[in-house]
């Protein structure tokens, strides 16, 4: 029998009501402001999107646009200045940023209380220890996703392809603090079908269209599949989709699945960073 699909729309659909019956309990509407320097036709695209579901969730959804040579003290001091400002919960800064800019400098800048993209090293660092914190939006994504399946992380192992900060680690951190046992694999590990062989859980995160054969996949593995790519003018993930889906028993197709997860997330993120913050 070919894999049940995850339903990523639905599975979005879900955290979005529960953001709405948390924002129902509160007594402001929180506010996240989305930073975006220059004009990267993707990035535009993605700011805007976020703002836009921000508003119709019912939060303050502010998109924040500056020149492509801003100077970095002056990102700098903006963030600073959103830091400092009590109606704004959430600040995100939308990568990649102009050469001029350094992106560690600007996360570092962030307060890790309104960090609602989880990426600084305060938020990074209590992720790694099993700490309540920010996660990043597309890990908590899918874990979600990895949720709804009902089926048991413990002990299971884990495959992980891919260890970028934004996607790989994290991911790997929370499945490892779900207790499975979990493989991290990147452009230089040694017999990486091997690996991945063996993982009842595969989530690829590498950027490389249909990178994922059947041959890799264990019968009845989870296979989660982050990747966006282009091919033939299409949308393809990092998965072989028609011939995984034939062992797997659980796949995210693509598009439809991780990918309406993360701007999700990102709301729960900034209820979630408003409560805590305005207790
Ligand atoms: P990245 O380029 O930062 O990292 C890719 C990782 O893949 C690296 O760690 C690298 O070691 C590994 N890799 C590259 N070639 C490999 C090979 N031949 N064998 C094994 N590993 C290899 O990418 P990223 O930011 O982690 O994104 C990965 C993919 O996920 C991209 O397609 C990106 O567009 C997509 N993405 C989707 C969402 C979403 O919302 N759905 C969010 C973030 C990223």
């Amino acid at each position: 029998m070919p894999a049940q699909i995850i339903d990523g729309k639905a599975v979005a659909a879900a955290v979005e009501q529960e953001v709405r019956a948390d924002l129902a309990k509160l007594p402001y509407k929180p506010g996240l402001v989305a930073v975006r320097v220059g004009n990267d036709p993707a990035s535009e695209v993605y700011v805007r999107n976020k703002a836009r579901k921000a508003k119709e969730l019912g939060l303050h959804g502010t998109e924040l646009v500056f020149d492509a040579l801003m100077r970095e003290d002056d990102l700098l001091s903006e963030i600073r200045q959103l830091n400092r400002d009590n109606n704004v919960d959430g600040i995100l800064v939308q990568l990649p940023l102009p050469k001029q800019i350094d992106p560690k400098k600007v996360i570092d800048a962030i307060d890790p209380a309104k960090d609602v993209d989880g990426f600084h090293p305060i938020n990074v660092g209590l992720l790694h220890l099993g700490r309540p914190t920010l996660v990043p939006c597309t890990p908590a994504g899918v874990m979600r996703l990895i949720g709804s399946t009902g089926v048991e992380i413990a002990g299971k192992r884990a495959a992980v392809i891919g260890r970028s900060d934004i996607v790989g680690k994290p991911v790997a951190a929370l499945l490892l603090r779900e207790n499975a046992t979990v493989t991290i694999c990147h452009s230089r590990t040694r017999d990486l079908p091997g690996i991945v062989r063996e993982a009842d859980i595969v989530v690829a995160a590498i950027g490389k269209p249909r990178f994922v054969t059947a041959e890799m996949i264990k019968r009845d593995a989870i296979v989660i599949d982050v990747g966006i790519n282009r091919l033939d003018g299409k949308l393809a993930g990092d998965v072989d989709f028609d011939r995984v889906r034939e062992v797997a028993s659980w796949i995210t197709p693509v598009p439809g699945g991780v990918g309406p997860m993360t701007i999700a997330m990102l709301m729960k993120n900034t209820v979630t960073a408003a409560q805590k913050r305005r207790g």
